[in-house]
């Protein structure tokens, strides 16, 4: 049987492990990036990270590259706090041993590349997609918009050419195709804390640190090499926004005022802040996902979203570790079944992430300095550990789960309002830890479960 001719746009973080997924089913496929080689670009210096967690594993663990990028990654067990005017503290993720982990976008990309052209991709860089033909499945490339662009025929192509996809946008102009784009009103900018002169860390390597300030904070990801990326999370606009510290000394105040305990171990804060660039953040939302049996979008094409949740390339690898079981499932080029399926068993999901990638913001900035907030966690992680197959907690169902996003959405919806009973208890923070609030938990849950099925 002839194999198919398979074109994949973009050889970001999903287009390249896409392309690795499909050489070993035997497709030929070649993957076209606007940007040149980034294997072979002079390393910049800095090294920007990602928090991998097990749907990500999960994905590069099937195609059996998982141990080799663990070797890339530093295990995160915690967050820890650095609440203005407290002591430091922590908050771990999930059980003992359950990590995030911190790894190196620039790295792993460049991997993925080289393990896919070594099982036989080949890869177009600096060929710019500039149009789509949908029910021939061509694409057209060029320098600029108006010069003369190249024809490529193939079978089909895979739009894994992220938020603001080209892919994506010749299918917005065909009619009953719905898109929707949400900028938030805060940007980020990323700043670096150096290593100590003998290669080790400056602040603890295995915690996300989290700066909250309300409307505003700074996190810090470990790397291999002893430095931390950090990354400021802030309004564009308004009373501490961007638009405000538009010289040294703003910047400078408004460090001192806010973040003074990061100050002797940011050297570099001045021209990090100058010359990096400040970026916007979306959540952008679509159906469908594909078209026929010719194309399809996977990863932040199809659902980009905030990154406070840490889940977006996780749920773009997902989209490939479930595509890949449909493909199973279905027969191997039973396109138009197996691209149905996929987009009606992910969307759903897609969007709830998204919701819950947004709700985390808030908890990330402002709850998690919050005592209320505190507690309740206190509360939930108690009882779970007391009845782990009655309560598993909204974090741990995302980071450290398989069970579906919309799950993981409507379950922790529905401990939220149990959460709001238990909060109303007299003496709570007293009585915590009782059997009288661990019956109460039990009644509720038994309350939800009998509304459920009736
Ligand atoms: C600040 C920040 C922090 C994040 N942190 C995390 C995290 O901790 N954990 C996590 O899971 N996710 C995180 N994410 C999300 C993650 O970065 C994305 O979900 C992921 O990179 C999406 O991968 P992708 O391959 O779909 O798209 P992209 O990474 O955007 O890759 C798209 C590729 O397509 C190419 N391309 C675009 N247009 C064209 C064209 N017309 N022709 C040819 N090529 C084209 C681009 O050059 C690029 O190589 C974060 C995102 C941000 C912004």
């Amino acid at each position: 049987m002839q194999t198919k001719n398979i074109a994949i746009v973009g050889s970001g973080l999903v287009g390249s492990l896409l392309a690795l997924y499909l050489r070993k089913r035997n497709y030929n496929v070649t993957v076209f990036d606007r940007r040149p080689d980034i294997r072979t670009i002079k390393f910049s210096g800095r090294s920007i990270n990602l928090a991998m967690s097990v749907r990500g594993w999960k994905t590069l663990d099937k195609i059996g590259i998982g141990d080799e990028v663990r070797k890339l990654a530093i295990p995160m067990y915690k967050r820890t706090m650095h609440v203005q005017g407290e002591p430091i503290y922590h908050q771990y993720y999930g059980k003992e041993g359950e990590a995030i982990s911190s790894i190196p976008r620039g790295i792993l990309n460049k991997e993925m590349i080289t393990l896919a052209e070594n099982a036989g991709a080949v890869f177009r860089f600096n060929e710019k997609v500039w149009d789509v033909n949908l029910p021939e499945a061509k694409i057209y490339t060029g320098e600029t918009e108006k010069s003369e662009w190249k024809e490529y025929q193939y079978d089909m192509i895979f739009g894994c050419d992220g938020a603001f996809s080209r892919v994506r946008h010749k299918m917005q102009r065909r009619s009953r195709f719905n898109y929707s784009q949400k900028f938030l009103d805060t940007g980020y900018k990323e700043l670096g804390i150096p290593a100590n002169p003998d290669g080790s860390h400056k602040l603890d390597k295995n915690s996300l640190h989290i700066w909250p300030r309300g409307k505003f904070m700074l996190i810090a990801l470990p790397n291999l090499d002893g430095t931390f990326t950090c990354t400021l999370f802030m309004p564009h606009e308004g009373e501490n926004s961007f638009e405000k510290l538009t010289n040294d000394d703003e910047v400078m105040s408004f460090w001192e005022q806010y973040f003074p305990d990061t100050i002797k171990i940011m050297p570099t804060l001045l021209s990090d802040f100058k010359n990096n660039p400040t970026s916007a953040l979306v959540t952008m939302k679509c159906y469908p996902w594909t078209y026929w049996d010719k194309v399809a979008l996977v990863g932040d094409s199809a659902h980009a979203i905030v990154p406070f949740y840490g889940q977006g390339m996780n749920a773009g690898f997902e989209d490939i570790s479930i595509l890949d079981e449909i493909i199973d499932e279905l027969g191997r080029d039973n396109w138009q079944d197996i691209f149905e399926t996929y987009q009606k068993s992910r969307k759903p999901n897609a969007d709830a992430i998204a919701e819950l990638s947004y709700r985390n913001f808030i908890e990330m900035s402002s709850k998690t300095a919050d005592p209320d907030f505190l507690l309740r966690k206190k509360i939930e992680k108690h009882f779970s550990e007391k009845h782990p197959d009655k309560w598993l907690p909204l974090y741990s169902r995302v980071t450290f789960s398989h069970r579906p996003y919309a799950e993981a959405l409507k379950t922790g919806d529905q401990q939220a309002s149990i959460m709001d009973r238990v909060m109303e208890m007299e003496n709570i923070e007293n009585i915590w830890e009782t059997d009288e609030v661990e019956q109460y938990i039990l009644e509720l849950l038994a309350e939800k479960t009998y509304k459920l099925q009736n």
